[in-house]
């Protein structure tokens, strides 16, 4: 077994070597065999493509009571679901009505997949379903289904080889690696956030933290200048929708958002500023940085007293000579909008325990300060 492997562009260390997995799959073979030594009928063994090609190849060699083979794919979630309505059993062609089926999995972590997918093949009618799965997880599986043949259990962490992949590469490796938690934690990209009503400073902190750190500075409105400015689809789509006055709808931002992402792989870290806006936007954000491994590590939130805030839109308006920003009604109104869209992000992001609070009051340099001592905890 080879030492730490690159694939695509993470490191995995060995963790299950072949012959081991051989010897789980011998066992688990002969108590299948012993289960079906005197079995009236002929069951069906199906195979849960992608993952589970090779452990089916070598489990069923080594059983030696008459049966069947089949294979089918799953299709993906559509929207939400827990009774596996929405999802399809893809490629079944033989007949199930009146069979057993001995379902062949590679993993079964959540148990989402191998739920649905069970209740689906009674639906077509089969008489009876076992479950075989190489690999399970049981700090994580939740559900009450019998899992019947379990060849091994492992943590909970994340694994490739042996027909499972990592976005679609490693299917090919012998043995079983697993994401090495030592390079991760040194070259994993961590993600800031930096929240504060208007006139907090956050584009300021935002600079002054990026040239200390190396980390680069998102803000969705220069995102969007930048697009439109380069001329790319993506820019060319949030002008129209300006130009009609129309606020850019979240795909939009979100799509620049990640290829911001992808075109700068070798970074430290972000800070986004300005975005999320909304609870949807948060969980859009996770979802884009959990496929790429990563989350968003803090969310720094600069704390200004209302009043003080009131004071500074003031000030900042006097001094640009905008004369309606001075209406105390209407920055009250700015103020009381603010604490409505945030309050519910802020709450998310408290449930996810990575909320700091930081006092945004003092000078700059006193609020750089506090920021990068919360700042260097991560870092
Ligand atoms: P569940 O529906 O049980 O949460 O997830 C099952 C599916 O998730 C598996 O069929 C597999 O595609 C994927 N999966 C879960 N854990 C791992 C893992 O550690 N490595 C890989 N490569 N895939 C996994
Ligand atoms: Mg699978």
């Amino acid at each position: 077994m080879e030492g730490r492997i690159l694939v695509k562009d993470r490191y995995f260390v060995p963790y299950i070597p072949y012959e081991r997995l051989e010897k789980a799959i011998d066992a688990v073979a002969e108590r299948i065999n012993h289960d079906f030594k005197n079995f009236d009928g002929t069951p069906i063994i199906l195979c849960v493509l992608n993952g589970s090609i090779l452990f089916t190849g070598e489990l069923m060699k080594r059983l030696n009571f008459p049966c069947e083979f089949t294979s089918v794919r799953l299709s993906s979630y559509e929207g939400t679901l827990s009774t596996g309505v929405t999802r399809k059993v893809l490629g079944l062609t033989s007949s199930i009505k009146g069979r057993t089926v001995i379902v062949v999995e590679d993993i079964v972590d959540t148990g989402k997949t191998i739920t649905d997918l069970h209740a689906l093949l009674l639906d077509a009618g089969a008489a009876d379903v076992k479950i075989c799965t190489m690999l399970l997880k049981p700090e994580v599986y939740k559900k009450d289904l019998k899992l019947d043949y379990v060849a091994m259990e492992i943590e909970n962490r994340f694994i490739v080889g042996f027909g499972l992949d990592y976005d679609q590469l490693g299917r090919n490796s012998k043995d079983i690696y697993i994401l090495d938690s030592k390079t991760e934690e040194k070259t994993a990209m961590k993600h800031f956030l930096i929240f504060g009503p208007p006139g907090a400073g956050k584009g300021t902190q935002a600079a002054k933290l990026i040239d200390r750190f190396g980390l680069r500075h998102v803000s969705t409105g220069d995102l969007l200048r930048r697009e439109i400015a380069a001329g790319t689809s993506l820019g060319l789509q949030a002008k129209s929708l300006i130009d009609k006055g129309e606020l850019v709808p979240d795909k939009v931002v979100e799509g620049m958002i990640a290829s911001e992402l992808d075109q700068h792989p070798d970074v430290k870290g972000f800070i986004f500023d300005g975005f999320p806006r909304t609870t949807a936007q948060a969980e859009h954000l996770d979802a884009m940085l959990a496929a790429r491994c990563q989350q968003v590590d803090a969310v720094l939130s600069l704390m200004i007293p209302d009043e003080t805030v009131f004071e500074r839109i003031r000030h900042r308006a006097e001094i640009e000579n905008r004369v309606d920003d001075t209406k105390p009604e209407i920055i009250r109104n700015r103020i009381a909008t603010y604490h409505g869209k945030t309050e519910p992000v802020i709450s998310y992001y408290k449930g996810k325990g990575v909320y700091r609070e930081i006092d945004g009051l003092g000078s700059i340099d006193e609020v750089f300060d506090r920021v990068s001592a919360v700042m260097e905890e991560y870092l």
